[in-house]
């Protein structure tokens, strides 16, 4: 059991009002986790504090070599009050999978899990209950050596803030229009593709804007080396429903293995439909769009859980899915997935945890 010393705020916020739609990211919880990491002394002084400003020395290395990581997971509170978390063993699994990519020292999985338990519990009150809310949970590391050499640190901070989030879908799952882009790359196999830090994301930002300017919502990736296979959406994987076949871009290297797609593949498996892990590319797309093959597209990740895909442009050409609705299966793996999160269906696979 990690020892965490526990400093409550004397000053606590105003909770959100109920009217609030809780924009990502935009509010943030009374209190925050702080661990920090030296070579020979390992994590220590493991504690929750009051939320406030990070003090860094600006030779502090992360601001200069981006070597940092990131986790992104959400506590539910159920009907029954129980506040619920979503196989965060898998969280801590990926986090020292990226560490070791980024040669930020490794986290007992356990200390992991204790620390995101402890500060959901301090901030118990900040998850919202109203339908489709939750309460978002961004563990991170950054490198803190005052330093400007380029090698590994040899200090750290593990932080832990929370915030309070609103439903991705106000009105619904709605289908998104998705830019399948053929210039700018996000990550090649060997790169830090499959690693979760913030560098996948400043080299994706070009594209997403580029998109958006085309009015489509997000950015879906090709391999960087032939540009012609399928990788993944900026945040999300991305699944193929043809000939009722569910078809997803195998892990190669430089693609994130998402936990929603994992889950996602273990139900689909579960239920009997066929689920291929392979190489997918854009030709195939073309044809099973043109045959009338593709049954559904959808994107999978925690913010959205499922995410139906309406419309797939690639160069100037626009791929239709179907009618451009929500397919069966996108809805009822995101039925599934969110009543296992949020205790509406019983979880028989060990994958909800609760925080006590
Ligand atoms: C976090 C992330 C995902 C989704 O992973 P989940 O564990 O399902 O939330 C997909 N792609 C990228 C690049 C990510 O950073």
């Amino acid at each position: 059991m990690l020892d965490i010393r526990i400093e409550k705020t004397t000053n606590p916020k105003q909770l959100p009002a109920a009217d609030n739609p809780l924009r990502f990211g935009t509010i943030f919880t009374d209190h925050m986790f702080i661990m920090n990491y030296e070579t020979g002394k390992g994590w220590h002084d493991a504690r929750i504090v009051p939320y406030q400003p990070v003090v860094l020395d600006p030779s502090a290395m992360v601001f200069h070599y981006g070597q940092e990581m990131f986790e992104g997971l959400k506590a539910y509170k159920a009907a029954d009050g129980r506040v619920l978390l979503f196989r965060p063993d898998m969280n801590a699994k990926r986090t020292n999978h990226t560490n070791s990519r980024l040669c930020i020292p490794e986290i007992a999985e356990e200390d992991f899990v204790d620390a995101v338990k402890a500060i959901v519990k301090v901030d118990e009150k900040w998850i919202p209950t109203k339908p489709d809310t939750s309460l978002y949970i961004r563990p991170f590391i950054i490198a803190t050596d005052p330093f400007l050499g380029v090698r590994p640190s040899d200090t750290y901070q593990f932080i832990i803030i929370l915030s309070p989030v609103g439903p991705y879908y106000p009105e619904g799952l709605d289908p998104v229009k998705i830019w399948i882009e053929d210039d700018y790359v996000r990550a090649i196999r060997g790169g830090i593709g499959e690693a979760k830090t913030g560098g996948n994301y400043v080299a994706s930002m070009a594209a997403q804007l580029k998109a958006h300017e085309e009015g489509y919502s997000q950015v879906l990736w090709l391999d960087g080396v032939e540009r012609k296979y399928i990788e993944e959406v900026g945040a999300m994987n991305i699944f193929f429903k043809i000939n009722g076949t569910v078809v997803t871009p195998m892990l190669n290297g430089s693609i994130l293995p998402g936990i929603t797609r994992d889950s996602v593949i273990a139900l689909c498996k579960e239920w009997g439909i066929p689920v291929e892990e392979r190489k997918v590319s854009v030709d195939e797309l073309y044809e099973a769009a043109k045959d009338g093959s593709m049954e559904e597209v959808f994107g999978t990740g925690t913010a959205a859980v499922v995410s139906p895909v309406s419309h797939l442009r690639f160069k100037d050409h626009v791929l239709k899915v179907k009618d451009g609705g929500i397919g069966a299966l996108s809805q009822k793996l995101y039925d599934t997935v969110s009543g296992l999160q949020r205790g509406q269906i019983v979880d028989t696979r060990g994958w909800v945890v609760e925080v006590k």
